[in-house]
């Protein structure tokens, strides 16, 4: 039995979905334990180029089941959006799942999602009412995946909380909604995904007790996490790796590896600061065009990523917080063509080099500390075991695990699923 969380290490768009897509082979369950369909985890494989929102990415073997888990918030319309795209690809979806106690993401959170996101106070949010959701779980108005299987429950449930929900709505100006329509969403639901609607906690459990092999699947990255991020530019919920267990109610003990995936420099989405973002200029050569699945371009919104230099002590903070037992480091590819390449190996706060991430309001008014290393300039994409890659390639590599204190596993020389060195 193993279980394996792989979990985002910086700002999110890592490679986790590759990561996962590769992991995957190995094993019996994929659950992804957080977040909605603001992710967008890319995977090339023999199946085709893929981008995905909910399903986890251990959908495309047969041997492995997906749950949809607990810590989730799922727009249905969009989860059958994305079955349907899976099954006209040829992707047999009939292993997905969805925990019971997952929260449902109704309509009217994106009406409120993108309200707030038009007002003075927006955080740069994707409007898919991924935070409304969430907080409607905290303040327990929020309807479960099993409520769809009691319709009179959920009719009585909606009777109870729609008319402060329309309150809100009324309140920022946006469309009133009815029982009546809800309702109608939540029979069409039901009746689409009622099979896959599952108990979650015996579900893994008796998966545990066969020694099944399960892995946890996070969405964004450390720094994006609600209570350890950049707050308030974080996400609504916590990808940090304990949130896996504490969501599935799985005990930390059981957990033997936990794979911190990073990219070889940085990049992040939406607002907050971000300290070794690069000029325009610079982040051109990163970027690309968009034509390609690996360009730096937003997998769910489609935004030009903000691009940095390789942040280490960020990379140690994710290590700090999610106590990886290995790091893949993903993209070093698009390193190959440099010259020379920074990395931020210290940051300074007021004049004076600090050993811990600062707050978010004294994060902009950090100084980072580069180190300017010799670039390697050579074709990695075909290598296949880290020891062969470059000299410089492996330096650099080597200055990843002296900052994160853990060894590098991986290291990801393309977008398909079998570019990776090892
Ligand atoms: P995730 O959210 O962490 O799964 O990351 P995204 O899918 O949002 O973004 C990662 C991007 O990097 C995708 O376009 C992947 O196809 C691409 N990618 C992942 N690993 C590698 C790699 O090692 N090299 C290259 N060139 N691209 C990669």
């Amino acid at each position: 039995m193993a279980v394996k969380i792989v979990v985002g290490g910086q700002w999110g768009d890592e490679g986790k979905g590759k990561m996962v897509d590769y992991l995957a082979q190995d094993m019996d369950i994929i659950v992804r334990y957080q977040g909605g369909d603001n992710a967008g985890h890319t995977v090339v494989n023999n199946k085709g180029e893929f981008k995905l929102h909910i399903i986890p990415c251990g959908i495309f073997y047969d041997n492995c089941e997906a749950l949809a888990g607990t810590g989730m918030v799922i727009n249905p319309d969009e989860l059958l959006n994305e079955l349907n795209e899976l099954h006209n690809k040829g992707v047999d979806t009939s292993r997905f799942f969805i925990s019971k106690k997952a929260i449902i993401l109704m309509p009217y959170h994106i009406s409120l999602d993108k309200a707030f996101e038009q007002s003075k106070s927006g955080v740069g949010s994707t409007k898919r009412g991924i935070a409304y959701a969430y907080a409607d779980r905290a303040r327990r108005i929020a309807l479960r995946m099993e409520d769809l299987l009691d319709l009179d429950y959920c009719k009585d449930r909606l009777s109870d909380i729609l008319p402060m929900v329309n309150k809100e709505l009324t309140a920022f100006g946006s469309e009133t909604v009815t029982k009546d329509e809800i309702f109608q969403k939540c029979c069409e639901w039901a009746n689409k995904l009622k099979n896959r609607i599952v108990e979650p906690i015996s579900y893994i459990h008796n998966a545990l007790r066969q020694n099944k092999n399960i892995l946890f699947e996070g969405q964004l990255g450390a720094m994006k996490d609600l209570d350890l991020g950049i707050y308030p530019n974080v996400t609504s919920s916590n990808p940090v790796a304990a949130y896996a267990c504490a969501s599935a109610g799985v005990p930390i003990s059981c957990v033997n590896n936990v794979i911190g995936v990073i990219k070889a420099f940085s990049s992040a989405v939406g607002n907050g600061p971000f300290p070794t973002e690069m000029a325009e200029n610079e982040a051109v050569d990163f970027r690309g065009t968009g034509e390609n699945v690996d360009d730096e371009f937003g997998a769910r919104t489609g935004r030009a990523r903000r691009l940095g230099w390789l942040d280490l002590p960020v990379v140690k903070y994710g290590a700090q917080i999610n106590g990886y037992t290995e790091i893949a480091v993903c993209k070093i590819d698009k390193l190959d063509t440099f010259d020379t390449i920074k990395v931020c190996v210290a940051y300074k706060l007021d004049g004076k080099e600090i050993d811990y991430i600062p707050s978010t309001k004294d994060l902009y008014k950090i100084e980072p500390v580069y180190r300017v290393l010799k670039g390697w300039k050579s074709d990695t994409t075909k290598i296949r075991k880290i020891t062969d890659l470059p000299r410089e390639a492996q330096e650099y590599l080597q200055l990843i695990e002296e900052r994160g204190g853990v060894k590098v596993k991986y290291v990801g020389v393309g977008p398909s699923r079998d570019s990776i060195a090892k």
